[in-house]
Order: structure tokens, then C-alpha cells, then sequence
């Protein structure tokens, strides 16, 4: 390792490709990674490759969520590639990983929506408590109940879907330094342009992907 120069990229991608070869995606990640990092924001297409490489260890390690976030990034950098049909073939309507059914994939698509709205009011984005946890993934699981037990998503698009996740405020129990003013006064965590594009529509970006699946893609609670 010591006798590269930091930014030999070539170096690092053949050493990550190797490592994924030889069945050690943890050591390929930490290589990738380091690749990601030494190249210029501008190198478009080695940019895309390395983090489709690093994608591909995250996705042997399981970290799909992360996996994603990568093949995201990359497949946007060059449209037409790997990374593009790799990303369309792991991701469900949210941009999400697809899950073993579509209520499953409405499910995850919600619950992160939420504990994602919660956890951006909080210092360091974090429960602060077990306890804590433990109540919003409750009072989360009710209202999930009782979305499906009123059939609210039967027959909608994901854009309706999306919209009913977004729109939902479970009210929560005081915990740590939340503000109960910020709480009830933030509509979850989307920005007003997410909010104003409808996320079947092909995202703004150029990508030719709809907004749900590109950059308005749901993500994972692991990205905060
Ligand atoms: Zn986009």
C-alpha cells in the first residue's frame, strides 16, 4: 500500500477489483472507497465506474441501502452503462432496494419517509434513547395499520403514495431536545422542489429516469 502515490485511481480500482475477486468485499470496500475518493468530481465516466465498483461490494456485504445511494450517483454520471442497468435491476418505484413484495416495498418506502423526518429534528439525527426508538417505531407500525386497514393505498401510484407517506404526522411524545413548534410546523423532510415535481415524471437531472427513481429517489434512513 505505501508505495502508491495517493491518488494512483487505476491502482486502487484493480486492487478493489481483486479483492471483490478474491471474495473479500470488506477489503474491497475499504479500496473502492479510497478510489471514490481520489477522483476529480469532473472524470465522469471513471467516476461512474468506481462507484459501480464500490456498489457491487456494498451489495455483497448486504449494505443495500448504501449500495444504492452509490449506483445512484454513478448511473447518473453515465447513462448509459453498468451502473444504469445494475441500479434499474436493484431498485423498486422509490428508488429503494426492491423487496420481496410491493407492500413490503410501500412499507419500507414509508417508514423511512418518516423516521426520516423525525430524525432530521434531532441533534446528531439520532434517537436519543432506546426508549425513544423504541415508541416512534411503534406509534410508525399503528399508523401503518391503519393506512392499509382504510385501503388508502389501494389503486394509487407511487406518486399518491408518495404523497400520502409524506403528508402523514403521527404526533410523537416529547423526547430529548425536539421542539414541539418544529415538529408540527416542518412537513417531513423534502424539499419544496420535491414537492412540486411529480415524481413520475422524468427527473430534472436528464437522466431519462422518472423523478421517484432518480433524485427524488426515497432514501434510507442510513443516509442521514
Ligand atoms: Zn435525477
Amino acid at each position: 500500500m505505501n508505495r502508491i502515490g495517493k491518488k494512483d485511481t487505476t491502482w486502487l480500482l484493480h486492487q478493489g477489483l481483486q479483492e471483490l475477486a478474491r471474495h473479500r468485499p470488506d477489503k474491497a470496500l475499504v479500496i473502492l472507497r479510497e478510489a471514490v475518493d481520489s477522483i476529480p468530481p469532473a472524470c465522469n465516466d471513471e467516476l461512474s465506474k468506481a462507484l459501480y465498483w464500490l456498489s457491487v461490494a456494498l451489495l455483497r456485504l448486504d449494505k443495500r441501502d448504501l449500495a444504492i445511494k452509490s449506483l445512484s450517483s454513478a448511473q447518473k454520471l453515465r447513462r448509459r452503462g453498468f451502473a444504469r442497468r445494475l441500479y434499474l435491476r436493484t431498485i423498486n418505484e422509490y428508488g429503494m432496494p426492491r423487496q420481496p413484495s410491493p407492500e413490503l416495498d410501500d412499507f419500507y418506502a414509508f417508514m423511512n419517509i418518516q423516521m426520516s423526518a423525525y430524525l432530521v429534528k434531532k441533534p446528531m439525527k439520532r434517537f436519543s434513547s432506546y426508549a425513544e426508538r423504541e415508541t416512534v417505531l411503534k406509534i410508525l407500525m399503528d399508523t401503518w395499520k391503519q393506512i392499509t386497514a382504510q385501503g388508502l393505498l389501494l389503486d394509487s401510484e407511487c406518486g399518491e403514495k408518495l404523497m400520502i407517506f409524506q403528508k402523514i404526522k403521527p404526533s410523537f411524545p416529547e423526547f430529548g431536545f425536539s421542539s414541539p413548534h418544529r415538529r408540527s410546523a416542518v412537513v417531513a423532510f423534502t424539499s419544496a422542489a420535491a414537492n412540486s415535481i411529480n415524481p413520475s415524471q422524468r427527473c430534472p437531472c436528464g437522466s431519462g429516469l422518472p423523478y421517484s427513481q432518480c433524485c427524488g429517489r426515497v432514501r434510507s434512513v442510513t443516509e442521514l
